[in-house]
């Protein structure tokens, strides 16, 4: 072991768990790339006010989690905590939204870091893979994103998970709704931190899973009862194209996410065999940040699904994903001379696309042959000096344990027949 241990709230990812991670990310893009969204790529790290203004200093992921720090030419940044405000801003930068073609659909994956107290399926560093649609105000976009998240969990074969939708009204009549639930909130017992967050925050209060507070919030006014028309309008027709995609729901009231920057449409993947941490993936509407951040009025939505948890879901229920093959043909040559010929037939292979590997460090046929066995590999493919004056090499197939000569002129094209 090295003196060195991964930073708390950490992990690696090592072969062969780590292949599940890339099929999972995977899985989440593929009906994004099928659906009009384009890859996009923004830097780890951003401006701090990038965050503090579009996430909303308010909230614990700006206020509590988040790793800021000043460079040493004394500019302040921090790692990013999330990807929508990143993928915004570099929307905005690259004046995507200028080129008269909204929505702008921008799907990305990476890594994201949050100062919280590790447990299982909560990490300080964790992968998301996240999907944006900006500059459209349309309730088959909002629809849209909900289905493509439920057809790459279905996809993956996941079943115990359920989508929790709400709506957390506009700009104009959100504002009533928190004078009121601010009015209500004041009324009740509660600690300091929580009296706080009455005043900066109040529906993150709904929020809060102590049972302390949830009791009393019992009768709190609720944001349904207050959304305008428009609001209302909006929200059950996003609810009608899920309803006909086929898609089920359960309306949430209480749902209101971390972020202040949502609007209208807000929604949750939470999987039922993961206890606490059960939130898979989360998004919604943000019609206000693009203008939060300095942008023009560019009303958007997006999700962002976790894919270390998508990973733990998928254990809960049980589920082996179909890796492919990491290696399809294991080369084991004895001798100098056959360890060149082989090498050489190895790239070929490789060249050809066959998942080829090679026994390295003059290893005997013994140690080879587990090598081999360990590599998972269909076919061995052996050679000494005698086949080698014969022009032929043995291809042993590592099911059966039957093992033919095949002519080293065609045994690329032999090898790869086999295979198909
Ligand atoms: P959020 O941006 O908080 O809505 O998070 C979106 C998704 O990212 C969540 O549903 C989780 O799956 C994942 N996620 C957020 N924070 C963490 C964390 N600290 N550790 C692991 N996954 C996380």
């Amino acid at each position: 072991m090295s003196t060195f241990q991964a930073p708390k709230g950490t992990y690696d990812l090592i072969p062969p768990e780590s292949a599940k991670y890339l099929a999972v990310r995977e899985a989440i893009a593929a009906p994004l790339k099928n659906s009009g969204y384009g890859y996009i790529e923004t830097p780890g790290f951003e401006n701090v006010e990038l965050f503090s203004r579009g996430v909303g200093e308010s909230t614990d992921i700006v206020s509590k989690e988040m790793y800021a720090f000043e460079t040493k030419g004394g500019t302040k940044l921090a790692l990013r905590p999330e990807g929508t405000a990143s993928v915004l801003r570099a929307a905005l930068q690259a004046n995507l939204h200028k080129l008269g073609n909204l929505p702008v659909k921008l799907w990305y994956s990476g890594s994201y870091y949050r100062y919280e107290r590790p447990q299982k399926g909560r990490y300080r560093h964790f992968s998301q893979v996240g999907a944006e649609a900006i500059g459209a105000e349309d309730p088959a976009l909002d629809a849209e994103l909900i289905i493509l998240a439920d057809q790459a969990y279905r996809t993956l074969g996941l079943s115990q998970f359920r989508i929790l939708l709400n709506s957390l009204g506009d700009k104009e009549c959100r504002p009533v709704y928190r004078d009121a639930l601010q009015g209500f909130l004041r009324g009740l017992e509660l600690d300091e931190d929580t009296r706080r967050r009455v005043e900066i925050n109040p529906l993150r209060v709904l929020d809060d899973k102590r049972a302390v507070v949830q009791k009393q919030l019992v009768g709190a006014p609720l944001l349904r009862d207050y959304l305008c028309d428009a609001c209302k309008a909006y929200h059950e027709e996003v609810r009608e194209l899920l309803t006909a995609a086929g898609v089920a729901y359960q309306d949430d009231e209480k749902l209101v996410r971390g972020l202040d920057y949502y609007t209208r449409t807000t929604f949750e993947f939470v999987h039922d065999g993961l206890g606490s941490q059960s939130a898979v993936g989360g998004g919604g509407r943000y019609d206000g940040l693009s203008e939060m951040i300095g942008g023009p009025a560019l009303p958007s939505v997006g999700w962002a699904l976790g894919v270390d948890r998508t990973v733990l879901a998928l254990e809960a229920e049980g589920i082996e994903l179909e890796l492919p093959a990491t290696t399809s043909v294991f080369a084991v040559p004895l001798g100098e001379e056959a360890r060149r010929v082989l090498f050489g037939l190895v790239t070929e292979l490789r060249r050809a696309g066959v998942a080829t590997d090679f026994s390295y460090a003059g290893k005997g046929l013994k140690g080879a042959m587990k090598s081999a066995n360990r590599s998972g590999a269909r076919y061995a493919l052996v050679a000494g000096e005698r086949d080698l004056a014969e022009g032929v090499v043995q291809l042993k197939d590592m099911q059966s344990g039957e093992q033919s000569p095949v002519a080293l002129a065609d045994a690329v094209d032999a090898i790869r027949e086999r295979l198909a």
